[in-house]
């Protein structure tokens, strides 16, 4: 027995020594206060650090042409205004195509305003929005020398998956009088599985790991005015002070409608941050599964559809007595007044597959649950991961359960994404055939 598990690890690292990685790592945190994105009811910048933020790039290859960078980000969401620009410059400058990069969002509610992500969730003073495109393309120039130096850094390694879990996330749409409302719901769907990539070197030495959950960042609330990567923050510094030299890069799963629980001090932040960070430890040190090459990539934008919404609806909307609505109106009307579409968005679905070993589907917005367990019921015999929060962050994806119960992931949360309305009812189908697409892309 003992030799047969000998003959597969030696086989299992054969396999990998094809591939090579190489990590890119770009403080940023702001440099004075700024202001905090995440929460409508934040009154002023923010007024101190808790945690640096970081950019950081995992880059993997199998081969001349055939890699993947991931980056993994400390802000709230990354809107698709901003990986547009990421992407010209890392096409023209290192030569990658879309699929072949991925920028994740820790969506971090203590971090700064990646602008024009969450546009109409508070209107800020002139001098803090002239901060924030300072910011925006502080964060772009961060993104792009993260990718190169990822790129830069690549050199033979061993990977390996397994995965952990942690119990933390709570399903939050809580059923009240009024319909669903935030709060917890102890019998609602949870994804509690905690992906985790290991990237060793030649040296036998950890370089990296990538590693995720599905839950908002949200220990820390709108009284919070001190910046961080809250849990998924304190849970890389934890694994990176534990393995110096490595990095440890979170990736936010389909945890949009999930909050940790109980949660609101920064003693609960650190507390989750840590029991991740054990339990990505723990998976580490057990034997994991051998990841090969080749390593393939896709990336298709799918056409969504919004519910009809007519100028007559906007005109009505006004009239609202929630400003948030009323500036969404105005929005609308203007957008219609110039010609352009509001209901439609083009919606970015893509897949990275490790040779038979691993499949990551990356999906943009705030992603509800039910996706991550529909594809990890559909695609079975071969790990997936799932990840939100990816490429574009736009608005929350509701299901199409999420969708008709309602609530604020399915209407209200439209408002502050600046979006005309909730979906039209198709809209898990939809998604569910773009990731089809892009799986047989990869060959799955
Ligand atoms: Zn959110």
């Amino acid at each position: 027995m003992k030799s047969l598990i000998a003959i597969l690890l030696s086989v299992g690292s054969l396999y990998g020594a094809n591939l090579k990685a190489g990590i890119g790592r770009v403080e940023i945190t702001p440099a004075g206060p700024i202001w905090m994105s995440g929460y409508a009811a934040r009154t002023h910048p923010s007024d101190g650090v808790l945690t640096r933020l970081w950019a950081r790039a995992l880059a993997i290859e199998s081969g001349p042409g055939a890699r993947i960078v991931i980056v993994s980000t400390d802000v709230v969401g990354v809107p698709r205004a901003v990986s547009e620009q990421v992407a010209a410059r890392v096409e023209k400058e290192y030569g990658l195509k879309r699929s072949q990069w991925l920028i994740n969002a820790s969506h971090t509610h203590t971090g700064p305003v990646v602008w024009p992500n969450l546009e109409n969730l508070t209107v800020f003073p002139a001098a803090e929005q002239e901060k924030l495109l300072v910011y925006q393309r502080r964060f772009i120039d961060a993104v792009v020398a993260a990718i190169g130096g990822a790129i830069g850094d690549l050199a033979p390694a061993t990977l390996e998956y397994g995965e952990g879990s942690a119990a933390f996330a709570i399903d939050r749409r809580q059923a009240a009088p009024t319909g669903v409302k935030i709060g917890v719901n102890p019998e609602g769907p949870v994804d509690h599985v905690v992906p985790v990539l290991k990237i060793t070197g030649a040296d036998g030495k950890l370089r990296a790991a990538l590693f995720g959950y599905a839950c908002h960042n949200t220990t820390l609330t709108a009284e919070t005015y001190q910046l961080s990567g809250d849990y998924a923050g304190f849970a890389a510094a934890k694994l990176e002070q534990q393995h110096p030299g490595a990095t440890a890069l979170f990736l936010m799963l389909c945890g949009a409608d999930q909050n940790p629980n109980p949660r609101g001090t920064v003693e609960l932040a650190r507390q989750y941050g840590d029991a991740l960070a054990a339990e990505v430890d723990r998976v580490i040190s057990t034997s994991m599964k051998p990841v090969a090459g080749p390593v393939r990539t896709a990336l298709r934008l799918t056409p969504l559809r919004l519910a009809m919404r007519t100028r007559p609806d906007f005109e009505t909307e006004l009239k609202s007595s929630t400003p948030a609505q009323v500036r969404r109106a105005q929005l609308m009307l203007k957008l219609l007044d110039s010609g352009q579409t509001i209901d439609r968005i083009d919606y970015p679905v893509q897949a990275v597959r490790f040779g038979r070993g691993l499949t990551l589907v990356a999906l943009g917005g705030e992603v509800t649950v039910d996706y991550a367990l529909r594809l990890k019921r559909e695609y079975r015999g071969e790990p997936i991961v799932v990840a939100g929060y990816s490429n574009d962050v736009m608005c929350y994806i509701p299901s199409a359960r999420v969708l008709r119960e309602g609530g604020y992931e399915a209407n209200d949360s439209m408002i502050y994404y600046g979006q005309a309305g909730p979906f039209a009812e198709d809209v898990e189908e939809r998604i569910v055939a773009g990731v089809r697409q892009v799986m047989k892309d990869v060959g799955r």
